[in-house]
């Protein structure tokens, strides 16, 4: 919603590290001034609502559709759908199946609605580089990460983040390329050994495709009754300094509630970034997406995703940081999004005792 000059949003306001229980969030210009106790705020004019949970608005980096629409049909109305939900910044993501030229076409496209449509923040390229065994969809074997193919892919100026499968043959030289340019590089839909995923990360990788998905292991499942093999997952987070994607779901179909406890047991809530997949379909009130039999991403929004971490367990502060703080650092945007500090923008949204969205902000 678009409002006046100056307001002031009361309610449980969630900070980095604590929560005001009787907080207030004060905008002037479109610009956080105040986020904290209510008894210390600048000024209490304007007051649009009183209640409820008060939150950064949702970062999501991997979002393929919203409602029946692809973002490279429609992303205008793939970022308003998520909007109404709560997602303030969004990374259209592109799949390999749309093929080199359907991924060139959907770039143009999202880039047109970027004129318009300020929660969009750029692109995400699920592929083209993925093992083609793993994943929803056919993908042609023996590929090779072909600099002609990539490099405009690159250069289009709106790219944010890449993922790719380590195992690929010319992916490090791909990861080079991308860290030049200040590209993130996410690691998945990949069976990579551990030798590779730790090489991919020398290289720069810094994110982790949606852990726990479209995932195996280079040998499997064991080579003497009673061992387990490593697999990607393991080899993933036994690495430093990375972030993973997971796909948090109410039933614990796409990540089960037993690996959500090992990731931020081992690495830490402020590793793990929320998202939603969304592969469009709407309206039955599922949250998984099924094609032929397969699984195929989810009907989730960024709402929705905060409400099953906090079903598993997850803290306001911890939440806030998975689906807005941890995935904007990804993106580079922390110095003005991903929290409710002053001298941020005021992305804000507000959700009920059920995490239905009350109201949602865009500065
Ligand atoms: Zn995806």
């Amino acid at each position: 919603m678009r409002v006046m000059d100056e307001y002031t949003l009361l309610g449980r306001v969630v900070l980095r590290d604590r929560v005001a229980e009787k907080g207030a969030v004060c905008v002037r210009d479109g610009e956080i001034v105040y986020a904290g106790s209510a008894a210390d705020a600048p000024f209490l004019s304007n007051v649009i609502s009183e209640t409820g949970t008060v939150m950064p608005g949702f970062v999501d980096i991997h979002c393929h559709a919203g409602g029946s629409t692809w973002f490279h049909e429609d992303p205008a109305a793939c970022a308003e759908y998520h909007f109404i939900h709560g997602t303030t910044t969004v990374c259209a993501t592109l799949y390999r199946d749309l093929g080199t030229e359907g991924i060139m076409n959907g770039i143009e496209a999202v880039r047109q609605a970027m004129n318009t449509c300020p929660t969009i923040c750029g692109v995400h390229l699920e592929g083209p580089f993925l093992n083609p065994e793993l994943g929803a969809r056919s993908a042609k074997a023996d590929i090779f990460a072909d600099p002609a193919v990539y490099m405009p892919m690159l250069d289009c100026g709106i790219l944010r983040h890449m993922t790719f499968a380590p195992e690929v043959e010319g992916t490090e030289q791909l990861m080079r390329e991308m860290k030049k340019r200040g590209i993130a590089g996410s690691i998945g839909h990949s069976k990579a050994s551990p030798e590779q995923v730790r090489r991919a990360v020398a290289c720069g990788a810094s994110n982790v495709t949606h852990l726990f998905d479209a995932t195996g292991a280079s040998i499997s499942p064991t080579r003497w009754a009673g061992t387990l093999e490593t697999d990607f997952n393991i080899a993933a987070l036994s690495c430093e300094g990375l972030t993973y994607e997971i796909i948090c779901d109410r039933e614990g179909v796409h990540v089960r509630p037993e690996y959500v406890a090992l990731v931020k047991r081992c690495a830490g809530a402020g590793s793990i970034i929320g998202i939603t997949d969304a592969c469009g379909g709407d309206g039955d009130g599922e949250e998984i997406n099924f094609l032929d039999g397969e699984l195929n991403g989810s009907k989730l929004t960024m709402n929705r995703v905060a409400a099953n971490f906090r079903a598993l367990g997850f803290s306001l502060p911890e939440i806030a940081a998975v689906t807005s703080l941890n995935p904007a650092r990804l993106l580079r945007v922390d110095s003005t999004v991903g929290s409710l500090e002053a001298g941020k923008r005021a992305d804000i949204v507000v959700l009920d005792d059920d995490f239905d969205v009350i109201n949602v902000f865009k500065a």
